[in-house]
């Protein structure tokens, strides 16, 4: 774990050369709750100057890409739509290659999810409504009748989730020909320093729990969102990735996974502190920190000054 800060020149000359894609994370990293985190604007333009391809990974479905195209540019990011990446493009690659037919997915997730499956061309299975008489009967209608129409269960955070929709996913989810797929599998969704809501993972732990199966996962660090992106960008070596994320277990874990290099910054949900009390798996360690992706463009100054 090196010290992006403390790399000498000719050690940055090496680091520069060893990556052609820089693959970044969101949330902390290059906004916090919108607030974008100060010089990281600038930090994606100098990596596009020096011939980096930049690519965007979210883990979150509860946006659409056209919303994430549209904030990042109004926030001063030089992205393009095609340069971005959540679940939700990796969940609608998977389903495809699936021999799904004419069937129907349920979908356990938000308006933007459901909407972009719908114009891939899935037809998506009706949730049920908010509110239901308060009857066992009206619950049992509601839940247990199965829909042979069905294929594929996609849960991911859905701040709507009732009980009968969930209960509705794992009828579907006992035919075992029913494809079940995931999206971020955290149980925590941090909203600041120290704080943190009910994740979505909870809710898919309940849905694997009861019906005794696991979900296919589309989210970092999933395998299957990296297959997605190599696929989509053509990346031969994985090891000239530099992956720069705040979260140890999603981001860190994903590069881990995928052999990609690693940067971790500490302008989200990582503390400085974490690298003394280490409490991760060994390989998750990142290559290199930094205070935030603003450091990055500091290297950048100074290595390619003349270039700029
Ligand atoms: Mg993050």
């Amino acid at each position: 774990m090196k010290n992006l800060a403390n790399l000498n020149n000719l050690e940055l000359q090496k680091f520069f050369s060893s990556f052609d894609y820089v693959l970044s994370d969101v949330d902390g990293v290059l906004w916090n709750f919108l607030d974008t985190i100060p010089g990281t604007q600038e930090t994606i333009k100098s990596l596009k100057k020096i011939g980096k391809k930049v690519i965007i990974v979210s883990n979150n479905t509860s946006k659409s890409i056209n919303f994430y195209h549209h904030e990042l540019t109004r926030a001063g990011f030089d992205v393009d739509k095609d340069e971005i990446v959540t679940p939700t493009l990796a969940i609608i690659s998977y389903l495809k290659k699936q021999d799904l037919k004419d069937k129907e997915v349920f979908v356990l997730g938000m308006t933007p999810l459901k909407g972009s499956l719908e114009k891939a061309g899935f037809k998506l299975a009706q949730n049920e409504p908010d509110r239901i008489e308060e009857s066992h009967s009206a619950f049992g209608a509601h839940t247990i009748p199965d829909d042979e129409k069905v294929g594929a269960v996609v849960a991911d955070v859905d701040i709507n989730l009732n009980y009968v929709n969930l209960q509705k996913a794992a009828t579907y989810l006992e035919r075992p020909e029913v494809l079940f797929v995931k999206g971020a599998a955290d149980c925590h969704l941090p909203v600041g320093w120290n704080k943190s809501l009910i994740g979505p993972g909870y809710f898919t732990n309940i849905l694997e729990d009861k019906t005794n199966r696991k979900g296919v996962p589309m989210a970092k660090p999933s395998p299957f969102l990296h297959e997605y992106i190599v696929e989509k960008y053509q990346i031969g070596d994985p090891s000239r990735v530099l992956f720069v994320g705040d979260s140890i277990p999603s981001d860190m874990g994903f590069a881990a996974e995928s052999k990609y290099q690693k940067l971790l910054v500490f302008s989200g949900a990582t503390g400085k502190n974490v690298l003394k009390e280490w409490d991760f798996p060994h390989e998750y360690k990142p290559d290199y920190y930094a205070d935030s992706l603003k450091s990055l463009n500091d290297c950048i100054l100074r290595t390619f000054a003349c270039k700029l």
